[in-house]
């Protein structure tokens, strides 16, 4: 389905959807609220991962315009053909990048949240040179250190950041964690806010459906929301 040739989806998709997204913003607001933060310090990102037309065309007539993605090929799917009608678009990679996948990826994304290695910082340099365009970049940090998990290592953070931002001057604004499932996610969101404030950084990418509110509490500046919004994925996220 392209921009010139919408997607009419079902009235009552339309509808819930459109009630999940009014529901969520308004649990945002009061957890701001709640954290004495202001409610626009925190933005939704909608996880259209696995989304049909239908379900994204609902989200953007429920006004949603920040998206995040797990994979180049199918962000490109799902928003190459509808960006050109929408200036106010925001689309966030928020899956793990290979290096050889990086050009794709700076010419479709406006911000790279899973940077976690510094060959991968030099590629995106690269290709940010070739193309011209300059997406912003979060450094994804495996707060729980899992070994099957993206993200760099706690303890070597700090380097990655300075590297990213120094060697390969890219626009390094803030961080990103999953934190592992089993878990009380808040002291991994807490580390997270502890290492982006040693390093200057403001923009922290963590909570997800299950947790956003505590993510809020512990200062995400940007919630990573896709099941609460869409309903339950039916296929599970391919791996790249
Ligand atoms: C799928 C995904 C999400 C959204 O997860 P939900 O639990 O459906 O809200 C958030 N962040 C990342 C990195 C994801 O892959």
């Amino acid at each position: 389905m392209t921009a010139t040739n919408p997607a009419s989806p079902a009235p009552s998709m339309v509808s819930s959807i459109a009630d999940r997204f009014a529901e969520v913003r308004r649990r945002i607001v009061e957890a701001a609220r709640a954290a004495g933060r202001d409610p626009a310090s925190v933005v939704l990102t909608a996880v259209s991962k696995t989304q049909g037309d239908a379900a994204l065309d609902a989200a953007l007539a429920a006004g949603q315009r920040v998206f995040g993605e797990n994979r180049v090929q199918e962000a490109k799917a799902h928003w190459g053909a509808r960006r050109a009608a929408l200036p106010d678009l925001e689309l966030r990679l928020i899956g793990p990048l290979q290096t050889n996948k990086a050009l794709e990826a700076v010419e479709l994304f406006d911000v790279i949240e899973t940077l976690d290695r510094e060959r991968l910082a030099a590629a995106l340099a690269a290709a940010m040179t070739r193309t011209g365009r300059r997406p912003r970049v979060l450094v994804q940090v495996n707060t729980g250190a899992e070994p099957q998990k993206a993200g760099v290592l706690p303890g070597e953070a700090d380097a990655l950041i300075a590297a990213a931002r120094d060697v390969h001057g890219l626009a390094v604004e803030g961080l990103m964690c999953i934190p592992p499932a089993d878990e009380d996610p808040a002291p991994h969101f807490a580390r997270l806010a502890e290492t982006a404030a040693r390093n200057g950084l403001s923009v922290l990418s963590m909570g997800m459906s299950g947790d956003y509110e505590t993510a809020i509490r512990l200062g995400a500046t940007h919630v990573r929301v896709g099941s609460a919004l869409f309903g339950e994925r039916n296929q599970p996220p391919a791996t790249s």
